[in-house]
């Protein structure tokens, strides 16, 4: 067959919990059965395999503490083997995967190497998209396991690869679309392979970029993100129980919502969506009855407040010259350092003398970190201030820097809190607060409360 694009081509995720073992994915198979289109299956890592992976990548331990940490990765995996029908076809390519991952789990060089670390954490997906192809097909769905590293090409950032989407869209086509006659291809989120066929990793919650950007290369026209919320929500669930399902959201409304903390979407799954006009779905895969949230390009309503979210573990760093009113360049200089040690800005500050500005500081990220040496090269021209303890709580949602009287009714609703900083203005979808990590519960419900209560 040539390929050309499949119409009404669906592309459909399903994250950590949803491949967390036979049931959930039993739950998935039947989502698979119910919509003809659905020819991509994107898949996360069984829930808490990647977690343990990142442990062990991370952290340096003793032989018998990694193999404690294998071992628990076995038996998730093992319990959903053992409920397969053709355990003799599956098992062997499972051990395959497990001595490669038992390999460099115990490789001197893994807390040191990222290209070592890519491919450690690679196999959480591998191991979860090769038993749930084999779950489609003891519930008759023709499915194949396939390797999304020939076709999800990347630079060579390794925990945090970009992806090159001219080759992912001429690979996609050539490699996955004539497979998509006859079967449904079962492919592993999150990771990668740079130039030189190392695999590489999107960073953690990649997997809903993943389908995204196979959705893009494949011309599909929807995409589907299947979760354990039946929805976004105007904010994370777990902060309110008032918390409730959006029907409908914009794409830059949820770009916003994902790139200021609402873990459901990837702050990246936009950017491919947003590019070629694919719909995005958000559902529960356990509840598929009860609907989702649809992201589409034009809403049917464009309300200035849309949702609440929540970034936690922000650092604010200040710098101050004496002679910043004079120094031209002082800026470029303070941006420079920040951009070579790889960090990512969020909001920014200024006055006459200083510069205040925050970053993204999670412990357990794979991200780069604030580090001494940034300080101290920062330190070198100007006074350096780190403050830690602060989350970034945004209200998203539409013209919010034109119309009269939104900013107000947010202040009010947090007249009790302090306010380190405040962005505002700079982008019609947002307005974000600095507040003490101690606060942010309270701030997320007095805000929800006073928006949408
Ligand atoms: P998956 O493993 O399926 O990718 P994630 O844990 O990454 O799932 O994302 C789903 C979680 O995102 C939910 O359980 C919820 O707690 C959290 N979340 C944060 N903000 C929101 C929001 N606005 N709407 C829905 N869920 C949210
Ligand atoms: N398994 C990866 C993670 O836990 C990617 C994903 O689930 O999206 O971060
Ligand atoms: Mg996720």
């Amino acid at each position: 067959m040539s390929n050309t694009a499949i119409n009404n081509l669906n592309v459909a995720k399903f994250g950590g919990t949803s491949v967390a073992n036979f049931a959930a994915m039993q739950n998935c198979a039947n989502i698979i059965k119910n919509n003809p289109n659905t020819k991509v299956v994107v898949v996360s890592a069984s829930a808490g395999v990647t977690n343990l992976l990142v442990d062990i990548a991370h952290t340096a331990m003793s032989k018998e503490q990694i193999r404690q940490k294998l071992s628990e990765i076995d038996s998730i995996q093992q319990a959903i083997l053992q409920a397969l029908k053709n355990i003799d076809e599956v098992e062997p390519k499972l051990q395959q995967l497990q001595s490669s991952l038992s390999e460099l789990a115990l490789h001197e060089e893994i807390n040191h190497r990222a290209d070592l670390k890519d491919s450690l954490l690679s196999h959480g997906e591998r191991m979860s998209s090769l038993l749930f192809s084999a779950v489609l097909n003891q519930f008759d769905v023709k499915a194949e396991n396939f390797d999304v590293r020939n076709v999800l090409k990347t630079d060579s950032e390794f925990g945090q690869a970009v992806p090159n989407l001219e080759q992912i869209a001429i690979a996609a086509k050539q490699l996955m679309l004539p497979a998509l006659v006859d079967s449904v291809l079962v492919t592993q989120g999150f990771v990668g392979s740079d130039q030189q066929g190392n695999t590489t990793t999107l960073g953690r919650g990649g997997s809903d970029f993943t389908a995204a950007l196979l959705a893009e290369g494949l011309g599909a026209e929807t995409c589907e993100i299947w979760t354990d919320v039946i929805g976004v929500y105007t904010t994370d669930p777990r902060i309110t129980a008032s918390a409730r399902p959006l029907p409908e959201l914009s794409f830059e409304e949820a770009a916003e919502m994902a790139t200021f903390g609402a873990k459901v979407l990837h702050p990246a799954t936009m950017e491919p969506a947003l590019r070629q006009d694919i719909k995005v779905f958000v559902g529960s895969s356990k509840e598929p009855e009860k609907g989702g949230t649809w992201i589409v390009r034009d809403c049917v309503t464009e309300p200035s407040y849309r949702a609440i979210t929540r970034r936690k573990e922000q650092v604010m760093v200040t710098v101050k010259t004496p002679k910043m009113m004079y120094a031209q360049g002082f800026l470029q200089k303070v941006f420079t350092i920040i951009a070579e040690h790889k960090l990512s800005v969020d909001l920014i500050t200024t006055s006459e003398i200083s510069v205040s500005f925050t970053l993204d500081n999670p412990a357990n990220s794979v991200l780069k970190r604030l580090n001494q040496e940034t300080i101290e090269e920062l330190g070198q021209f100007c006074d350096v201030l780190v403050e830690e303890n602060y989350d970034l709580v945004t209200v998203v949602g539409n013209n919010m820097h034109s119309a009269a009287g939104v900013s107000s009714k947010i202040f009010a609703a947090v007249a009790d809190y302090n306010l380190r900083m405040i962005c505002y203005g700079a982008n019609p979808h947002n307005l974000s607060l600095l507040v003490n990590d101690s606060d942010s519960q309270d701030v997320v419900c007095a805000l929800h409360r006073a928006l949408f209560e």
